[in-house]
């Protein structure tokens, strides 16, 4: 019996095999979930429709988050394969490249408007149309970064764009709440995807991060999706509004060092 058997998922924001959505499909599939997926442009279909095709999955479609008509026709049509919903996965983010360098002051109020609808209010324009489709309660997820709360170098815009996200997390949760559907946020380690090639310096991080988890290492799709099971699984029953670490305990930490560094600490002083 799997943890999420005869729950039907519908998924955005597979790009390819390195999407941590992708890492949160394949958990959900292992566990017994019906899967549909949604990406975003045509010119990712070669890549996503052997992904899906290689674990069954039929109900595969295209929608740019930012169009209404768009997320209109993939509801109704998850409405028509599925009947009913259960689990809704947000792992979309975007930003322009430029505003993902240098600094945050030079951020453009058009460059602002796109990471923050694009970011932050797809998730509630996901999160309205599945409500009606999850008639036995639900869960929804999203991906959020520490950079939300704490200034991360080059996250700039994405960061505030986050920022409203964890909080939509919060007020979508109390608004769904009476549904029993539940809305949580992952904040996930950096992982090397797509969306995160576009943070300038990101492999700089990468290694600087590795070095500073007290578990000594960054975290894998895997690791967040197998967290992302367990929101979307009855084991988290009682769990909603939150935002949940899965970054080797990164956040945890108050001064960031280096094993060399570390061990200066540990040598007796002079
Ligand atoms: P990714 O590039 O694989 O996924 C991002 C997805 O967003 C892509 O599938 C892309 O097509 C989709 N997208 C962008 N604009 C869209 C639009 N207008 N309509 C529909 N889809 C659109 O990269 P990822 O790292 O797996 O990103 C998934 C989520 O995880 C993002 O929210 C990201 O911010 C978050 N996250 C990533 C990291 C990391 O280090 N990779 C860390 C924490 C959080």
């Amino acid at each position: 019996m799997g943890l999420v058997d005869g729950k039907n998922a519908l998924v955005f924001g597979v790009a390819n095999n390195r999407s941590i959505a992708w890492g949160i499909t394949e958990a959900l599939h292992r566990e017994g979930a019906r899967i549909g997926l949604s990406y975003a442009i045509p010119q990712l279909e070669k890549r996503v429709f052997p992904l899906a095709e290689s674990i069954g999955c039929t109900f595969v479609e295209r929608a740019d988050v930012n169009n209404d008509e768009e997320l209109d026709a993939v509801f109704a049509k998850a409405g028509e394969a599925f009947g009913r919903l259960d689990i809704l996965v947000h792992a979309v983010a975007y930003a322009e490249r430029e505003d993902l360098a240098g600094n945050y002051i030079n951020t453009s109020r058009q460059g602002f408007i796109t990471a923050l609808e694009t970011s932050a209010y797809s998730l509630v324009a996901l999160a309205k149309r599945a409500a009606p489709l999850m008639t036995s309660g639900g869960s929804i997820i999203t991906l959020s970064y520490f950079g939300a709360e704490k200034v991360m170098p080059r996250y700039n815009v994405m960061a505030v764009a986050k920022a409203a996200l964890e909080c939509s997390v919060r007020y979508l949760a109390s608004d769904l709440g009476p549904q029993k559907i539940r809305v949580n946020a992952i904040s996930a380690g950096a992982i090397k995807t797509l969306a995160a090639s576009g943070i300038a310096g990101f492999r700089l991080m990468l290694k600087y991060s590795e070095e500073a988890t007290p578990l000594g290492r960054n975290v894998t799709q895997e690791d967040v999706g197998n967290t992302a099971l367990w929101l979307c699984s009855d084991l988290s029953s009682a769990v909603t509004g939150e935002t949940i670490y899965v970054d080797a305990g990164y956040n945890i930490l108050g001064l960031h060092l280096t094993n060399e560094q570390r061990q200066a600490f540990l040598e007796p002083e002079e």
